[in-house]
């Protein structure tokens, strides 16, 4: 009997080369900003000859849209931005995220927590903090006892708690974003223990993105600078889960006349792909916010050779 053997690498790893993604949340149709990110992030994954995946990230289910997805996916294929590998959800991978909740478990580094947003509110208060509208509040530490223990498995399924991440007494982040350059964050005084699993039971941005990023080998974040904030606990939660750390680039953010992010809640228009006019009339705007200034601008250029020039020009 001839047993193959075979040195199987994981198919996703780094040393594959340059893997990159667009993670939309499916709360609307793509407007102006997330069509920035999207171009960005696919403009730096085709001029590094990279990979480019499509993530969405729909955890959050009572804030996704119906027919959101497949709005994102038609305005993408408009705008000719072509995505490799099979499209994920993140509705549909919450093993892996309880698999590496479970892991921190064993390492002793989360907890319980049942602390209500006004409990936690009213404990600032009373130590004299005031947090600015828009802002976090920096969790206190209420539910954490002085030593972690490892709950059991069946606890960990089955509680109806928010587990938060125990940081380590020092745990200042640092890192060079590829457009902001040097970027720091001390997590226990801007951030506090953060919260990994909701009460709801729902998997939070955080510990889904770092998880999904690592399984699927992102070795690029290219994303609007709204999220910027978020980075530092994605890093600190890479270290503990031992993976390893992308390179980030944040984008400039696209802003409405009054000077806020454009996002649903500020009721944002959606980007207007109905003919590949419109498409290129759209990825014109989003390429001028990106600084590419000097791109083919004649009405005969079809969208992929455009989109061929852009490659070309993005730095
Ligand atoms: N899902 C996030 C959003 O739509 C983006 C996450 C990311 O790029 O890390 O804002």
């Amino acid at each position: 009997m001839i047993l193959a053997v075979s040195t199987l690498k994981n198919p996703s790893s780094p040393a594959d080369g340059y893997r990159g993604r667009f993670a939309p949340s499916p709360t609307g149709p793509l407007h102006a900003g997330s069509l920035v990110a999207a171009l960005g992030s696919w403009l730096d994954a085709r001029k590094n000859g990279g990979k480019w995946l499509l993530r969405i990230e729909d955890l959050d289910a009572p804030r996704c849209i119906p027919g959101a997805v497949q709005q994102i996916q038609a305005q993408l294929v408009a705008c000719g931005l072509s995505w490799d590998e099979e499209l994920t959800h993140q509705s549909q991978r919450q093993d892996h995220y309880q698999r590496a909740l479970e892991r921190l478990n064993e390492l002793k580094l989360i907890y319980p927590c049942a602390c209500s947003r006004q409990a936690i509110a009213n404990t600032l208060a009373g130590l004299g903090i005031k947090t600015p509208r828009n802002q976090e509040m920096v969790y206190p530490g209420t539910c954490r006892s002085h030593s972690l223990e490892t709950n059991s498995p069946e606890l960990l399924k089955t509680s109806k708690a928010a587990w938060r991440l125990a940081l380590p007494q020092n745990c200042h982040i640092e890192f060079e974003d590829l457009v902001l350059s040097h970027q720091d964050q001390d997590l226990n005084i801007e951030v506090g223990d953060f919260v990994l699993r909701r009460n709801d039971g729902i998997f939070t941005y955080q510990l889904a993105v770092v998880v999904d990023d690592a399984l699927q080998g992102i070795t690029h974040i290219v994303r609007g600078a709204d999220l910027l904030g978020n980075t530092a606990r994605q890093i600190h939660l890479q270290k503990v889960l031992g993976y390893h750390t992308p390179q980030y680039l944040h984008l400039p953010l696209v802003l409405d006349e009054h000077g806020e992010k454009l996002s649903k809640q500020t009721l944002a228009t959606q980007i207007n792909t109905q003919d590949e006019k419109h498409a290129l009339a759209e990825l014109r705007k989003a390429a001028l916010h990106l600084g590419l200034n000097h791109l083919p601008d004649g009405e005969s250029i079809t969208i992929a050779e455009w989109l061929l020039a852009a490659t070309r020009a993005w730095r």
